[in-house]
């Protein structure tokens, strides 16, 4: 059967519906590739995408300075030789809009689009036990069956925006950086204010500051950035990589987070002040998230953390000419607890005469009013107010959506507690129902692509197994569950990450359970999966 002859299936209600060897939600990076190889193997399968256009992260998050802060000719897909020795980066870190053409160009080009559907958001899945098939509803009260769900529905995909009193009674124009206009936004001549000193913020505020008439930063938590030190990758570099690809990517798959983050082996602790200065001031000149490879002990010495937290603070009062500013500007968690930011301008933008810090943690935003914000102890007057408040990370795309297992359990109460998951692939109680990058799966602490690429494989190859042996449900078992999800905790307990009030412990959302979801370490997780499927898929109940 081809991709788009579906075959026709009685649903549980009694109604025709298509069939589908597998749903797939979201039409982003996982989404493209996850349609690609199901129907390489021969499954049909239709990816359904909310946005009017595919591309997922890099649909939605258009804020000015958007931009991947992995070196692109990681974060590329690579399962084709031809597309990776094809495509071009422009520049180290692509920006927003390249990687909006990159997912067009493989969508065109692996004719995928007779396979995609625009403009639907899955509303329900519903897992039928009787005739052991999912369930899709559409929001536009479409409802279509299929063998399997692909949850390709991103990490970081479910905006946060804070309950702030009088949000919805503000007259000026309210952005959110997830969910940028696609039409430009000028904010020339206008008193702009932002909250949120996160990633996406810390790459908006250089370019927005350029251009308002004035603009208040305020900030709860400083973070920690590193220059990117952006621009033309050398045709040298280019070639050099592209003359080996397969053994770059291999490499990197073998470091502890997966990217080319130039890992050292020996501990800070081992070395001098001065060797330590010497070290951290080559990975701030070499630019980019290097500052994760600096020694063995970062992640998980406290004293050794801090050598390397304070030269940054350090450049940070160097670079801040008021002091006070600079202070406000300094972190004082861990590097690392929580994802360090990568920026072209940042802390110097707080020079500019018409750029204001405002701590909301001395004085906490008490409403949004119709002109502008208040603070416990001031008002600040705005035309603009945009929301760079980042996700309810990991759990929300899935919580969020109404998907219901065997017995009509659904997902939000399986995981009242925190994401329940085996090998962050799936779910207890969800059989046939797969997640690309979930909780409990390294995702979000490595390069998301070529962890994409590992689960869509193992996805892929899981449905090829079921076919071939005439089975028709895979179903995580609790204890394997179980030991996974305490394996994952216990990875991350040691380390600095799970130190701070993290999205990684969902501690940005008021009430969400702390729980610390990705698992820490590529490549011991990769082999597991290996092993899992060289052991029968240990784990797992086949039927
Ligand atoms: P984020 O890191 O969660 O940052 C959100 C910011 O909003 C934080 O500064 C947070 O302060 C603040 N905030 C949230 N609620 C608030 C409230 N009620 N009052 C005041 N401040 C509030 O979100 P993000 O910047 O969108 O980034 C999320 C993740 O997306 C990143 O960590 C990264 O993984 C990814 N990302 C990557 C790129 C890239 O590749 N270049 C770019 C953007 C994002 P607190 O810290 O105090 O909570």
């Amino acid at each position: 059967m081809t991709s788009t002859e579906s075959q026709t299936a009685v649903s549980a209600a009694g109604l025709t519906a298509k069939h589908y060897g597998a749903v797939i939600v979201g039409g982003g990076f996982a989404g493209l590739y996850a349609l690609h190889k199901l129907r390489g193997l021969g499954f049909s399968a239709r990816i359904y995408e909310a946005g009017d256009g595919i591309g997922g992260t890099w649909f939605w998050n258009r804020y000015p300075g958007a931009r991947v802060d992995i070196q692109s000719l990681e974060y590329s897909y690579q399962f084709d030789e031809a597309l990776q020795q094809q495509w071009d980066w422009s520049e180290r870190y692509a920006p927003q809009s390249e990687l909006l053409d990159y997912a067009n160009h493989v969508a065109d080009r692996f004719d995928l689009w007779p396979d995609i559907q625009l403009d639907t958001r899955i509303a329900a899945l519903c897992y039928d036990d009787a005739t052991r098939v999912w369930r899709a509803t559409t929001d536009r009260g479409e409802t279509v069956t299929a063998d399997h769900v692909v949850m390709a529905t991103g990490c970081l995909s479910s905006t946060n925006t804070p309950d702030f009193p009088g949000l919805a009674s503000f007259e000026g124009r309210l952005l959110h950086t997830g969910r940028w206009p696609k039409e430009p936004v000028d904010f020339s001549g206008r008193r702009v204010g932002i909250v949120g000193t996160g990633s996406s913020a810390i790459q908006t505020i250089p370019l927005v500051a350029a251009q308002a008439a004035h603009l208040t930063v305020f900030q709860r938590t400083a973070n920690y950035s590193v220059p990117a030190h952006n621009g033309p990758i050398p045709d040298a570099v280019v070639r050099d990589v592209k003359s080996r690809y397969a053994d770059y990517r291999a490499a990197n798959n073998l470091t502890a987070l997966g990217a080319d983050w130039d890992y050292r082996e020996d501990t800070a602790m081992e070395h001098t002040p001065e060797e330590r200065e010497a070290e951290y001031e080559r990975r701030w000149a070499r630019g980019g998230l290097s500052f994760y490879g600096s020694y063995a002990d970062l992640l998980v010495d406290p004293v050794a953390n801090n050598t390397a937290a304070a030269f940054i603070r350090g450049k940070i009062r160097q670079i801040v000419e008021d002091p006070a500013t600079a202070e406000k500007l300094c972190p004082t968690a861990a590097l690392a607890c929580k994802r360090i930011c990568v920026d072209t301008g940042y802390y110097a933008t707080f020079n500019r005469p018409n750029v204001t810090l405002v701590d909301v943690k001395a004085a906490p935003i008490e409403a949004i009013t119709a002109t502008g914000l208040r603070t416990s102890d001031a008002l600040y007057e705005l035309d603009d107010l945009i929301l760079a408040t980042g996700f309810d990370a990991m759990t929300g795309p899935l919580t969020r959506m109404d998907i219901r297992g065997v017995g009509g359990l659904a997902l939000k109460d399986a995981w009242a507690e925190g994401p329940k998951t085996y090998l962050g692939l799936c779910v207890a109680g969800f059989p046939n129902l797969f997640i690309v990058a979930g909780p409990g799966s390294p995702s979000v602490l490595t390069n998301m692509l070529p962890s994409i690429e590992q689960h869509v494989n193992w996805i892929g190859a899981a449905a090829d197994y079921l076919r071939a042996n005439g089975l028709k449900r895979i179903e995580a078992q609790i204890p394997a569950q179980d030991a996974w999800v305490a394996h994952v905790n216990e990875t991350a307990a040691p380390t600095i990450l799970a130190t701070c009030n993290s999205w990684y412990l969902g501690a940005n959302i008021p009430g969400k359970p702390r729980v610390f979801m990705p698992y820490l370490g590529f490549a011991p997780y990769v082999a597991k999966c290996e092993e899992v499927v060289a052991r029968g898929y240990e784990g797992f109940e086949l039927a």
